[in-house]
């Protein structure tokens, strides 16, 4: 590679995914497109240590896939359910995985790569992505939500990330909706996400069935209730079911009671919603636009368009390479600013061997 494009940026990054069930990994472009990606199972019983090996495993796969080596790219951006010590590239907790406290996931990706690599929770990440490529662009705020197994949270202020002093601003799953409602996992009762996600969803279906309503839902698992699924309930409540129907309707209602509440939290232009649940589409969207057309005044539901993420699964990956130019773009600038300014162009020039190897300053 020539001076001159290093010069001018190679501007490809990595972008890696720890999920619950899936470690993603991809090289991403400037424009956001993925030129090569690989991906293993998360394993989250065997702990996030084993699960950050694969991940390397992964990087490795995606690279080759694009046909590219690890000179071809500037730097590495993952996302990682829980908090974090960014900065150091430690975990404080992440859920899932069996042992989530204090887990080194940066070193040895720095270690095995040479690259300058940075974290932040899933949720932060893929609110990058969506803000930078998906949904939430041109916006200057916006607030993102993922409806899956939890509800996570991520916040654009200004064109900032905002995350928090213990970058806990992804926990919007834990605000309490219903003060009296069901006990969560954190602790608390009543969270949103234990009135709106996986399985209040998949309960309402199993009340419904157990007090006697006929209901395709029942019919599709062989009234192995078990079985029950969001995705199955959505597609039933497309074909009309009413159990189906009323079941994502109660849980757009508290949705919304949510979306309303951060309406007033955060003022966003655009409130994006994603994860698998949100693919239950107009059956979920209209009850929440409702719903926060009816709670949100002061700051009024007008003012903020509720929309679907745009990149789905791949919102992770490209959201990490987003946080690595963003991250990098940081670090030369704090380069430059050491620098004296007749010395700009010799800085902004540079990404020598000392560069990679330096912890980044965050
Ligand atoms: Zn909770």
């Amino acid at each position: 590679m020539g001076e001159e494009e290093r010069a001018a940026g190679i501007q490809r990054y990595i972008g890696v995914d720890v999920g619950g069930t899936n470690i993603r990994a991809g090289v991403v472009d400037a424009e956001g497109r993925i030129l090569g990606e690989a991906r293993r199972p998360a394993l989250a019983e065997a702990g996030l240590r084993a699960a950050v090996a694969r991940a390397i495993e992964a990087v490795e796969e995606a690279l080759h896939n694009a046909g590219l080596t690890v000179a071809d790219v500037e730097g590495l951006g993952a996302g990682v359910p829980g908090a974090h010590r960014s900065a150091e590239g430690i975990t404080i907790y992440s859920p899932n995985f069996a042992d989530s406290r204090g887990v080194p996931v940066l070193p040895p990706i720095r270690e095995a790569f040479g690259l300058l690599a940075f974290m932040l929770n899933d949720v932060a990440v893929q609110t990058l992505g969506e803000h930078r490529f998906g949904a939430g662009r041109g916006y200057s705020h916006m607030v993102m939500i993922t409806l899956g197994t939890g509800i996570g949270g991520g916040a654009i202020i200004d064109g900032e990330l905002r995350v928090g002093y213990t970058e806990g601003f992804a926990e919007v799953g834990h605000m309490t909706i219903d003060p009296d409602g069901p006990f969560c996992e954190c602790g608390n009762q009543g969270c949103w996400e234990a009135v709106a996600a996986r399985d209040a969803i998949v309960r309402r279906a199993v009340t419904r069935i157990q007090h006697g309503r006929q209901t395709a839902i029942a019919e599709m698992v062989d009234f192995r209730l078990g079985s029950i699924t969001p995705a199955l309930i959505g597609r039933c409540a497309d074909e009309g079911d009413d159990v189906a129907i009323e079941v994502l309707e109660e849980t757009g209602y508290y949705l919304g009671v949510g979306c309303a509440n951060l309406i007033q939290l955060y003022n966003p232009q655009a409130l994006v919603i994603g994860g698998g649940i949100a693919q239950a589409g107009r059956r979920l969207f209209e009850p929440i636009t409702r719903t926060v057309r009816a709670r949100a005044h002061m700051v009024p539901a007008s003012t903020c368009r509720i929309v679907p993420a745009q990149l789905g699964d791949d919102a992770g990956i490209i959201g990490g390479s987003v946080l690595a130019a963003r991250e990098l773009s940081r670090h030369r600038k704090e380069a430059r600013e050491v620098a004296a300014p007749e010395e700009q162009p010799q800085a902004v020039e540079t990404r020598s061997e000392m560069d990679r190897e330096q912890e980044p300053g965050l």
